[in-house]
Parts: structure tokens; C-alpha cells; sequence
């Protein structure tokens, strides 16, 4: 059987600042995926809970009674309407959520790569495609080992163009580490984490670099790995990304219902 393109399992409202959209609200998002017969729609906003230190500027106002601002989530018959949040990830056991508060949330979603933040989240010397490339699979190594809850854990788009802005991320896949990832991916797929396939970071000519892109998912598929897709929407435009990308990604891919990340 196919994989189904009916759920989107990350996306941001307008409580996120960089979308500080008032059109991106809960309502509007749960009547696209109404629309487009989803049965599964999570809302991941922005978060580092006040229980951690460190925060930047950009995160402290995102916290856990800033994002809870979309509760109660609106009920619906069709689509499931899950409470989750994205982190941040910075290496070590430093992720931007406390233990006390995984209950909170119903889906959590990691990301590994938010390599735009200098300082924060990538250390300023790792500046080239082969530090960024092993940086990758350090930090996803050093994740595997946290103690979370990961049957309701996602790890956000290994492919982004975040993960090095000024310089080339196709080069950055190609180089990442097969060994090394394959081991890491085949402790994400015992740990039972889902692996995100964010359609935002297909975009426009991403084509011409089809095997760098698909390199990572490709890998992980045959370490076992289980897939869910996002929209990593930020603006209700955008929210039209998995409709629109995820066919042709998830056939290149191979993938089939089997392949799914199901959230308990
Ligand atoms: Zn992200
Ligand atoms: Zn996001």
C-alpha cells in the first residue's frame, strides 16, 4: 500500500515568531488539512522551556505558557489535532526541553541542524562542508543517547538548508559519514523516533541534486527507520507543501505505508 500523504506533523502557528503571522492560526490550519483529507495534524511551535538555561533572545519568550496559548486544541472528527512542540537541540544533553515537562507535549520534534544559529546551536569553527557534514552525525549520535520519550519523538529535517547557509548543503549530505549514520539511524529506528520528511526543503531545482537530497532518507529507510511528512509551514501558503511535493518524494523514495511513523 502507499504511504498516505494525510497528516502534517510539524508546523508552526502564529505564536512562532518567525511567522508572527495572524492568518497562521490553529483554525486555519486544521481547516486545510479538513480540506485535504487528513487524519492527523500536529502543532509544533517554536519552544525552550524556561526550566533550561540558556536561552537566546529569539527563544526566552518561547516557552512552554507561551506556546500553550493554542490549548485547547479544536476537536474535529476526522483529523486528529496533536499538541507538540519543536525544540531546540544544541548538543550534548543540552535540548531546550526539560524532563518534566515530555508529559506536556504529545509529539516532539528535534531538530539537529538548526546550524544558522552560530554560537548557540553550531560552534563557530565547525565553517566548512566536512566539519558540518560530521557535526551532523554528532549531534544525532549525542541525541540517540538522551533518555526520551521517543515514540513520540521526530527528528526535523536532516536536510535543510539551515544547516549551512553559506555554504553548499547538497555537499554537506554527500559527505556525511555512511557508517557512522547508518549506525545512528539504526538506533533511531530501535528506539522506535520517526523520521521527518519536511517538503518545505524540497524546494524549487532541488531535483538537480536528487541523490545528495534523498541520501539521508535513503539510508535511513533501509536501517529500518519510520517516516512522517511536514509542512514546516509558517504562513498558511506554505501549508500546500506536502500536497504538492510529497508524491514525487515519497515515490523516489520507495516508500509504503509500512514505512510510516505512527504516533500511539
Ligand atoms: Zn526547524
Ligand atoms: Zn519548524
Amino acid at each position: 500500500m502507499r504511504f498516505p500523504i494525510d497528516h502534517d506533523m510539524h508546523c508552526h502557528t502564529h505564536l512562532s515568531l518567525c511567522s508572527n503571522d495572524p492568518q497562521q492560526s490553529v483554525a486555519s490550519i486544521l481547516s486545510f488539512a479538513k480540506a485535504h483529507g487528513y487524519t492527523l495534524q500536529c502543532i509544533t511551535d517554536h519552544l525552550w522551556d524556561s526550566l533550561v538555561p540558556g536561552a537566546s533572545g529569539f527563544y526566552r519568550p518561547q516557552d512552554i505558557e507561551h506556546v500553550r496559548q493554542s490549548l485547547p486544541l479544536p476537536k474535529d472528527d476526522r483529523v486528529r489535532m496533536v499538541f507538540g512542540c519543536e525544540t531546540e537541540y544544541c548538543g550534548g544533553d543540552r535540548l531546550a526541553l526539560d524532563p518534566r515537562s515530555y508529559d506536556k507535549f504529545d509529539f516532539i520534534v528535534v531538530p539537529p541542524n538548526h546550524y544558522h544559529m552560530i554560537g548557540l546551536v553550531r560552534p563557530a569553527d565547525r565553517d566548512s562542508e566536512e566539519k558540518i557534514a560530521d557535526l551532523l552525525v554528532e549531534r544525532l549520535e549525542q541525541l540517540s543517547r538522551i533518555d526520551l520519550p521517543w515514540h513520540k519523538v521526530g527528528i526535523a529535517h536532516m536536510t535543510c538548508s539551515l544547516i549551512f547557509k553559506e555554504g553548499d548543503q547538497y555537499r554537506v549530505y554527500e559527505l556525511v559519514d555512511e557508517k557512522r549514520f547508518r549506525a545512528v539511524m539504526r538506533r533511531f529506528a530501535r528506539l522506535g523516533a520517526g523520521i521527518e520528511i519536511n517538503l518545505s526543503c524540497f524546494t524549487d531545482g532541488w531535483r538537480a541534486h536528487e541523490d545528495a537530497m534523498l541520501r539521508l532518507y535513503r539510508l535511513a529507510g533501509e536501517e529500518g527507520c519510520k517516516f512522517y511528512l511536514a509542512s514546516d509551514a509558517h504562513h498558511p501558503d506554505e501549508l500546500n507543501v506536502v500536497p504538492e511535493r510529497a508524491p514525487e518524494v515519497i515515490a523516489l523514495l520507495g516508500l509504503t505505508k509500512e514505512d510510516q511513523f505512527l504516533l500511539e
